[in-house]
């Protein structure tokens, strides 16, 4: 045998498996964390799940769904894309069902995306859209934003010849702020017709400000605007990873000709259907986030904390950037006492958290450990 070589190998040894250019430089996508050593069942308020599960219709289908494990699924979603387009009153030959939204991101990536290319995203943009750009060798661009919002000239500002795709998440994360109707239409308007302007909806049934919507409107007499939803968030199907988008049809078309087989399972698509129709579980998620956003907004600034609106399921708070009660710090607080947040310094956020709007019992457990932590740590700095 020959003795081992060294490890990692050379990028550019002779010989070896060579990923194309730019994957390795990918980090890979970091989840909100899931667990806490030595803590058996944490409080998950980390990737702005739903706290109240899943509707009890949509558990009904999935387990119904059993009985056709054997089967390959419609690979079109034939009866799932029929449901959306009756619900939001679309075509249903112009929606792309995914593997949750990620897999729409990343479809619309590999059609319209080569090496050159250049995607326009916002300075926190959802870390999907650049993986997906990358790993089409695209170049990703970043437009400063202004208190934590998209700024549309900004946008505008980073577009050439070689962009293809803008990606805005609105409301966005992990800011929670939202553009309104009228500045996305504006960034439209403005936008070359070559540029793709993808509007990810994840958490658009959250914003409840009278000048948002969804963009879906827009999108119906345009060639370049695909609105993404998810069945992750409202509708509590994270674990089976559906998401959709509504395109111009040529887009649609573009995007099934790339599309994995059978990219969505029978139970996804199952339950899918079933959620649409819980009108009764998605008032009650609504309600729960209606009830306690303005809740946890107004404590934490009242313990300190700069606060960011929020027009999501989650908030993004601000901590000292320096002493004892950095966000960092915070965070290790709160895990130390069951409580998951998500630390955002991988977005340029090295000094905020983002917290997930959870049941109440949950969302007084996170201010009351909070103001120990901003109170102790007063207390521990003054001098003795
Ligand atoms: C959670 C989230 C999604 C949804 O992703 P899925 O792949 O559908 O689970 C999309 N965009 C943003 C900004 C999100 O935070």
């Amino acid at each position: 045998m020959n003795a081992p070589t060294s490890f990692p190998p050379e990028p550019d040894a002779p010989g070896r498996p060579t990923p194309r250019p730019g994957i390795l430089g990918i980090a890979p996508y970091t989840p909100g964390k899931a667990t806490i050593p030595g803590i058996a069942a944490p409080i998950k308020l980390s990737a702005n799940e739903n706290l109240l599960g899943s509707s009890p219709l949509a558990k009904e289908a999935f387990k119904a769904a059993a009985e056709d494990l054997a089967l390959y699924p419609d690979g079109r979603g034939g009866a799932l894309r029929a449901t959306l387009a009756d619900h939001y009153r679309i075509e249903p030959e112009r929606i792309i069902l995914g593997c949750g939204t990620d897999e729409v991101f990343a479809m619309l990536s590999q059609a319209y995306l080569g090496a050159g290319d250049n995607i326009v995203q916002g300075e926190y943009g959802f870390g999907a859209y650049a993986i997906a750009a990358r790993a089409n060798e695209a170049e990703v661009r970043f437009a400063p934003e202004r208190h934590f919002r998209i700024d549309v000239d900004a946008m505008l500002a980073q577009v050439d010849d070689r962009t293809r795709l803008m990606f805005i998440a609105n409301p966005a994360n992990p800011t929670g702020t939202f553009v309104s109707a009228q500045e996305i239409a504006r960034l439209h308007a403005a936008l070359p017709p070559h540029v793709i302007l993808v509007l990810d909806g994840a958490y658009s049934e959250y914003c409840l400000e009278p000048d948002f919507s969804d963009g879906l409107d827009l999108a119906r007499s345009a060639s370049n605007i695909v609105v993404t939803h998810t069945f992750s968030k409202l509708h509590g199907l994270a674990s089976l990873r559906l998401g959709w988008g509504y395109a111009p049809l040529e887009v649609a078309e573009a995007v099934e000709r790339i599309r994995l087989p059978f990219n969505t399972s029978i139970a996804g698509q199952a339950a899918a259907i079933a959620a649409l129709g819980d009108t009764d579980f998605q008032a009650r998620t609504l309600d729960l986030t209606e009830t306690w956003r303005p809740w946890l907004i107004q404590q934490l600034a009242g313990i300190g904390l700069d606060v960011v609106p929020s027009s999501a399921n989650f908030v993004l708070a601000g901590f000292p950037t320096d002493g004892a009660r950095t966000a960092q710090a915070a965070e290790a607080f709160l895990a130390a006492r069951g409580l998951l947040v998500r630390g955002v310094a991988g977005y340029g956020l090295p000094d905020h958290l983002r917290i997930t709007v959870g049941l109440e019992a949950h969302n007084r457990a996170v201010i009351e450990a909070l103001s120990e932590f901003m109170g102790d740590v007063v207390r521990a700095d003054r001098p003795s």
